[in-house]
């Protein structure tokens, strides 16, 4: 199923509770859908999925990012660190001696710990 991110969540065309698709309704006219009424009213193989957009936040305080390379491989070798984001466990490669922080694909602000210590 499709996934369209929107910036203002439509209300289901039912219930009026939040709606999560947009669906043919009873195999007719298109309209939104909330998820309970998508399994009983909607079509799961012609809907889309609606999302919504993240808003433009201020920069949050960034969060500790997790080692995931051997520090031996980081000292001896000079390879690349991958760090792994607390939140979704997303992992980006970064330059060794990066101490920077980078903002992760699920939004987060992940600051990559200082290598050696
Ligand atoms: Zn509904
Ligand atoms: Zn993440």
């Amino acid at each position: 199923m499709e996934t369209v991110k929107l910036a203002i969540m439509p209300k289901c065309c039912l219930c009026a509770q939040e709606a999560e698709y947009d669906s043919p309704i009873d195999g007719r006219s298109w309209g939104y859908l909330c998820p309970v009424c998508m399994t009983t009213h909607g079509s799961a193989s012609a809907g889309t999925r609606l999302e919504q957009q993240p808003l433009q936040q201020p920069l949050q305080q960034p969060v500790y990012g997790i080692e995931a390379t051997p520090i031996e491989k980081v000292v001896l070798e000079g390879s690349n660190r991958m760090i792994k984001c607390p939140v979704c466990s997303d992992q980006r490669h970064v330059e060794p001696d990066a101490g920077y922080d980078y903002l992760c694909v699920c939004g987060t602000r992940v600051q990559v710990p200082e290598p050696f210590c």
